[in-house]
């Protein structure tokens, strides 16, 4: 059986660097940029190196990209720092490839970063000496602001963050992106999680641990386009809420109680009217309005309860999340691995 104890991971300062740092980018179609972004990898990884003794390794997984990113991630240099490439052998979206990252990784702690630049790598120091001096093991971070998102966008994601931690225990915080370090012992939770949905950044708060949150001004895009587009969105909602939380499936019961409850007054109110004031019921409105109120809150609440069998369908199958179609790894050039 797989243990559940991590605990005899040390993080004591002393030793949490020696245990070294994987950095896991998902990239899908970021070749223009990619060959920059990994030169700003290896400013700081020296740097990490140079003050912290800590040997990095970057994890490239290629998330099925149609551009030239695999060749250029292939032709990126050791230099500073160990360089794998997994590449997978379709698009299987950004939590499968972040996954496939969290399995390949060699070294201790492990960061998730996007390859597109809107990162910043001049956080990462911060967020490594929260690991190593306050021995953290969740360092998350989130935007300190959405000015340049929409009214309406900002509304649907207070909304969102509202309903999936409606009643739960382990909050996720709100705006919380993928950016975050974790431990040698939280990315060992991380990985014992058997679920085939993954919703990353509801996992990490879950796990538990110490837990930090640093927050940082996003930087716009560099190159491309977002892969993210409103429906992908609603799509990454959707799993989320679904895996987090039974909080749709409580609205639909409090909802059904609350109408039938309703529907109980009205039928007082009818009997009444009939009984004591011998009216007769005028009938055929309300029946309508009645009838689809019931009928539209019925078949909403099916597809809620559709949701969730959905989602143990396919746990149940137990498919993989992802399949590697190349693995390449390249070792740090001797001169700099000496210290
Ligand atoms: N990404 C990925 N697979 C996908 C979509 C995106 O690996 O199917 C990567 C992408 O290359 C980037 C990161 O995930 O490094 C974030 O994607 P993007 O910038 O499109 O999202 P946003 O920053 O708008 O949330
Ligand atoms: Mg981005």
């Amino acid at each position: 059986m797989l243990g559940s104890d991590v605990s005899s991971l040390s993080t004591d300062a002393a030793t949490a660097a020696a245990q070294g740092l994987s950095i896991v980018v998902p990239v899908y179609n970021e070749a223009p940029g990619l060959a920059l972004f990994h030169e700003r990898l290896v400013t700081l990884a020296t740097t990490l190196k140079e003050r912290h003794g800590l040997a990095c390794e970057v994890v490239y997984v290629d998330d099925g990209s149609a551009d030239g990113t695999l060749a250029v991630a292939r032709s990126l240099q050791a230099t500073s720092l160990d360089v794998q490439v997994v590449s997978l052998s379709r698009n299987f979206g950004k939590e499968a490839a972040l996954m496939a990252g969290l399995d390949h990784v060699t070294k201790g702690a492990v960061l998730f970063m996007d390859g597109d630049g809107q990162h910043p790598p001049s956080l990462v120091e911060q967020l490594v000496r929260h690991w190593i001096v306050e021995g953290y093991d969740v360092v998350y971070t989130a935007k300190a602001h959405r000015d340049n998102e929409s009214f309406l966008r900002r509304q649907a994601v207070r909304g969102f963050y509202a309903l999936i931690n409606w009643g739960a225990r382990q909050k996720i915080p709100e705006d919380a992106g993928d950016f975050r370090l974790l431990s040698p012992r939280a990315a060992a939770a991380l990985r014992q999680l058997p679920e085939r949905n993954r919703f990353f950044k509801g996992l990490a708060t879950w796990i538990g641990f110490r837990q930090l949150r640093v927050d940082y001004e996003p930087a716009a895009r560099e190159h491309g386009v977002t892969s993210f587009n409103p429906k992908q969105l609603i799509g990454l909602s959707i799993e989320g809420l679904t895996s987090f939380s039974v909080a749709p499936l409580r609205f639909a019961s409090l909802l059904g109680l609350l109408l039938a409850f309703g529907a109980f007054l009205f039928g007082l109110s009818i009997l009444w009217e009939t009984w004591v004031s011998g009216k007769s019921v005028p009938g055929y409105p309300s029946l309508v309005v009645g009838l689809m109120t019931l009928g539209g809150v019925q078949l909403i609440m099916i597809g809620v309860l559709g949701e969730y069998i959905g989602k143990i369908l396919s746990e149940l199958k137990a498919r993989p999340i992802y399949f590697v179609a190349e693995h390449s790894v390249k070792r740090n050039t001797p001169d700099s691995v000496a210290q």
